[in-house]
């Protein structure tokens, strides 16, 4: 099984393609993935800033 989630705002930094980098989750595996150009890299070592600003909305719902 494994996550599949765009990055809003990530350009591809192959490819230069906007909005084309989905975030992949696999058990302990992360990376993102370009749909434009097949692009591939690996997320665990330095995770992207639009990936940040996703964590940072999410931080902005009322917990219940
Ligand atoms: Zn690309």
């Amino acid at each position: 099984m494994s996550k599949r989630q765009f990055i809003a705002g990530a350009t591809c930094p192959a490819c230069g393609a906007i909005d084309k980098i989905q975030r992949c989750e696999e058990q302990d595996n992360v990376w993102m993935e370009c749909i434009a150009c097949g692009m591939v890299r690996d997320l665990d070592a330095a995770p992207p800033a639009a990936d940040a600003n996703v964590q940072t909305v999410e931080l902005k719902f009322p917990k219940k």
